[in-house]
């Protein structure tokens, strides 16, 4: 067991302190991130409904402009049997005019019917579109804002960061470089806690009991010594009040 001194412990808790405001700085930062990539996502997603709706808009203009087409070529058509049918000779042609312009009014009155539907639909959609369009830039501008209030936090802690990293390197110094990335291992692999208080033979990191004899080594402070469950430094802080 590696040997250690009360003053190098004192310093451990010290660094701890650094620690533990980095940890929940780093954490903090991440959960920003997501936050962002979140909103991100909420944003894309509205954005593929919106191109739905301008897909479907687009749709129904395109059968509007084709029946208005169809029904005029067919008005066109009529104007041009009712010449030909003065133009007619026999009986029998005069029969077959007549049944194109029947044939071509029939057409022409389906078209015009389903027209009505058609043109319903689209100024409905077109509505739509244009509510969609509206409620889209309301939130890109919702979502911008919210990021740059993000950021704006992210910035504060930023420096923050950097503050409790230049601490960390400072108190780190003090210390043995063994020891010090001990700590950092111990950091990395224990959720940011690497050394915790260990009284009434209870590590307070992870709420178990540890041997009496450990608890004894613990109390002398002159060795390192590890919780066997948790594996985090331990340190016994003396009370200064014993209740009887
Ligand atoms: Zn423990």
């Amino acid at each position: 067991m590696q040997n250690i001194t009360r003053k190098e412990i004192d310093i451990l808790i010290k660094l701890q302190k650094a620690e533990t405001e980095k940890v929940r700085i780093d954490l903090f930062l991440k959960d920003a991130e997501k936050e962002k990539t979140d909103l991100e996502i909420g944003l894309k997603k509205f954005e593929t409904d919106l191109n739905k709706h301008k897909q479907d808009f687009k749709k129904i203009k395109e059968n509007c402009d084709e029946t208005e087409k169809a029904i005029k070529i067919l008005e066109e058509r009529v104007i041009k049997n009712k010449n030909d049918i003065m133009l007619v000779k026999t009986n029998k042609e005069y029969q077959a005019v007549q049944r194109e312009i029947d044939n071509n009014k029939t057409r022409k009155e389906q078209l015009e019917t389903l027209i009505i539907e058609y043109l319903e639909e689209k100024e409905l959609k077109e509505k739509n579109l244009k509510k969609e369009k509206l409620n889209y830039k309301q939130l890109k501008q919702k979502i911008k804002d919210e990021q740059n209030e993000i950021d704006k936090k992210n910035k504060k802690e930023i420096k923050l960061l950097a503050k409790y990293n230049k601490q960390k390197k400072k108190i780190g110094i003090e210390l043995e470089p063994e020891l010090y990335n001990k700590f950092n291992e111990i950091s990395e692999h224990s959720n940011g806690i690497a050394i915790v208080e260990v009284n009434n033979e209870m590590c307070k990191g992870c709420f178990m009991n540890i041997p009496p004899q450990l608890y004894i080594e613990v109390q002398r402070c002159n060795k390192l010594i590890l919780c066997p469950q948790c594996n985090r430094i331990l340190y016994y802080v003396e009370k200064d009040v014993k209740v009887e």
